[in-house]
């Protein structure tokens, strides 16, 4: 049986049991494990939606200290950019933005204006996939607050996740998504419970926050990411779609 702390090779093999393990744990015993495991070569991303914020505090009630960062495209809405600054009050540290090589003006000189509204996939890699990408060179866990209850494209998300990060050199990083499991009422149960800030845009009739041009509010029976990149094809920016998953699971 693989025990949760054993310093076990992060094979494909090995990360599907654990898998199957972490989604009978608590979710602090999952981020127990990682910070255990990677210190902090293990950071969470988030985009403040509300599953970040429970795990943040989960993590913090648990003594641990992740790094934290968020992708700043320069096109968040106001209310984000407050809410960093009031969750860094309420959490007592700092979190990193990352942010594109090209302001948004300079994106407009050399792709034309409102690249969003012509081509968002591209508008997506330059301003959150190649930042992130660069931020994951320096890490072997990125750990994301996607929940499987989401959207059809993250349905079948694992606890943990072994992706390749450089095909080349045969470097791998492990994606741990400790959120995978819970519904968006315990989330909302929890934020209020624990008086966590959250976005105001919630109570706007917004259940999913990214850019404000790319942002809608949903319908109460829409998906949750239904808003983002209406009268796209498109559900998701990329970041957690553009490194090859590990899915060989034969030892
Ligand atoms: S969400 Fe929209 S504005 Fe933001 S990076 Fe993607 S396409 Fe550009």
């Amino acid at each position: 049986m693989v025990t949760a702390n054993a310093p076990l090779a992060l094979t494909p093999a090995n990360v599907r049991l654990l898998d199957q393990q972490f989604d009978k744990f608590p979710t602090e015993k999952v981020l127990a494990w990682a910070w255990e495991r990677f210190g902090a070569k293990a950071a969470v991303g988030t985009s403040f939606q509300g599953a970040g914020l429970v795990m943040l505090h989960l993590a913090k009630q648990a003594g641990i200290q992740f790094p934290v960062f968020t992708l700043d495209t320069g096109l968040l809405f106001p209310e984000t950019l407050e809410l960093k600054k009031r969750l860094e009050d309420f959490y007592g540290f700092q979190i990193e933005s990352l942010e594109p090589d090209l302001t948004v003006e300079e994106q407009a000189d050399v792709s034309g204006p409102e690249l969003w509204k012509r081509e968002p996939d591209l508008c997506c890699t330059m301003r959150k996939v190649l930042p992130l990408q660069g931020k994951l060179a320096d890490l072997d866990c990125w750990i994301t607050g996607l929940r499987r209850q989401q959207s059809d494209t993250r349905a079948s998300i694992g606890i943990i996740e072994l992706y390749a990060f450089d095909e080349a050199t045969g470097r791998d990083i492990v994606k741990l998504n400790p959120m995978a499991n819970w519904s968006r009422e315990a989330v909302w149960q929890y934020l209020k419970d624990n008086k966590i800030p959250y976005n105001p845009l919630q109570d706007q009739g917004y259940r999913s926050i990214g850019c404000w041009p790319c942002t809608k509010r949903t319908g109460s029976g829409e998906d949750e990411r239904a808003g983002r990149w209406t009268g796209f094809n498109k559900v998701e920016c990329g970041i957690h779609t553009f490194l090859p998953k590990k899915v060989d699971f034969q030892i």
